[in-house]
């Protein structure tokens, strides 16, 4: 396991927090105090956590979480948690929050993910010169063999936080991880026969889980959701559904599907949704019935057997 920069800083001044750590500093009710930045990590946190931890989510249930803002309180709650899970270079609100701040504990799931660099697909190589370099694709969860180390992670963080938890922790975390494998099996089988691998989105959220079952993913925006493609982008995407015959335009839930319904009633085909499981549209789903939906989607779109 490697250790963030910013929890060997924890590590170091540990021997003076040691002994309030769970009690003096926990929730209200005695349970350890969890802020998440996004709905997945959330989900791992509630998921591991079970019952001895309150999770929030610092991304409003509904929002789209590339550009959440953050008030004063969320910043101030995001100091006196006992662990805050995030992953570092997809928010930047919350990168500023954490690097002010000195929550007790902190993951981040980017050391743990194996973050790939950013493809811009829809852009010259002197454009891109113009970028920060070392910008990686974030949607590392939608790759489900990519969870289970973040998944120990958060065991292992909220062990040191609540040692009495350790069992419990250690057999959530083994049951989650359980849950991934399993997906991921789905998906590669599932996945495994089709007339086309070639699939297009709105955003390019799906990067990590092409890559893992061998999909070529078309994005008309980047990797940030608000992007406006341009003329010459849609131009292209049209192209590559013309020439490879594909049936569907994916669009998502928490962002305007306009670009990508006009796009598929311009080409006659179908639209229909793909969802980047950035954040529950509806509260009675959760991580696993989305990307659920989202292989019979993929299945459907790209007439698999
Ligand atoms: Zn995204």
């Amino acid at each position: 396991m490697s250790i963030p920069r910013r929890h060997l800083a924890v590590l170091a001044a540990l021997p003076l927090v040691l002994t309030g750590c769970a009690s003096a500093s926990g929730a209200d009710d005695g349970t350890v105090d969890v802020m998440a930045s996004f709905y997945p990590l959330q989900f791992v946190a509630e998921q591991v956590g079970g019952d001895r931890v309150s999770v929030r989510s610092l991304t409003p249930p509904g929002a789209e979480p590339h550009d959440v803002e953050l008030s004063p309180a969320q910043v101030s709650r995001i100091d006196g948690a006992d662990l805050v899970v995030y992953l570092s270079g997809f928010q930047a609100a919350v990168d500023d929050a954490i690097a002010q701040t000195s929550p007790a504990h902190v993951v981040d799931a980017a050391t743990e993910a194996t973050l790939r660099p950013e493809e811009h697909e829809d852009e010259s190589a002197e454009e891109h010169e113009e970028h920060d370099h070392g910008d990686v694709d974030p949607h590392f969860w939608l790759d489900p063999s990519r969870m289970p180390s973040v998944v120990q992670d958060v065991a292992d963080t909220l062990t040191e936080i609540d040692p009495d938890g350790a069992e419990t922790f250690a057999a959530n975390a083994a049951a989650l991880t359980q849950r991934f494998e399993d997906l991921d099996a789905a998906y590669a089988t599932g996945l495994e026969q089709c007339d086309s691998r070639t699939f297009v989105t709105s955003h390019e959220a799906f990067g990590y889980l092409a890559d893992r079952y061998d999909l070529h993913q078309v994005g008309i925006s980047g990797i940030d959701p608000e992007a406006e493609p341009s003329p010459a982008r849609l131009a292209a995407v049209e192209k590559i559904v013309r020439d490879e015959g594909v049936t569907t335009i994916f669009f998502e839930t928490l962002v305007s599907p306009k670009v990508a319904e006009t796009l598929a009633a311009d080409l006659g085909v179908e639209a229909a949704v793909l969802d980047p499981i950035e954040g529950l549209a509806d509260p009675d789903t959760d991580y696993f019935t989305i990307a659920q939906a989202n292989l019979d989607a993929l299945r459907m779109a790209l007439s698999c057997s």
